[in-house]
């Protein structure tokens, strides 16, 4: 799947510095999940009809359709529970993060 570029946030120097609007241009991210997500989204992917509800409803858009089978891209998933929620056949489970 091709990513955004990543922009790392940096501490402003002085006050010119600070962003005015958006702190990133479009197509950057600042970062790839710091680990802060507690449940993460697994796909039963044989029970998957490939409906792409969940794709089409991901805040983040990290579900990968390009292949057979759905993908989660966990570096960015930040494990909200709408593809879960959101999935009729109830495919998709969260499943708590390890330490
Ligand atoms: S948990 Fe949220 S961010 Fe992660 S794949 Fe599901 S909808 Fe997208
Ligand atoms: S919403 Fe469920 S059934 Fe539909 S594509 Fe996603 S995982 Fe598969």
């Amino acid at each position: 799947m091709n990513r955004p570029k990543l922009k790392q946030w940096q501490e402003p120097v002085n006050i010119d510095a600070y962003p005015v609007g958006s702190t990133c241009p479009s197509d950057h991210l600042t970062s790839i999940n710091a680990g802060w997500r507690t449940y993460r989204p697994v796909i039963d992917t044989d029970k998957c009809v490939m409906c792409l509800r969940c794709f089409l409803l991901c805040p983040d858009g990290v579900i990968d359709k390009s292949g057979e089978k759905l993908v989660i891209d966990y570096d960015y998933c930040k494990g909200c529970g709408i593809c879960a929620h959101e999935c009729k056949p109830g495919c998709i489970e969260m499943v708590k993060e390890e330490k």
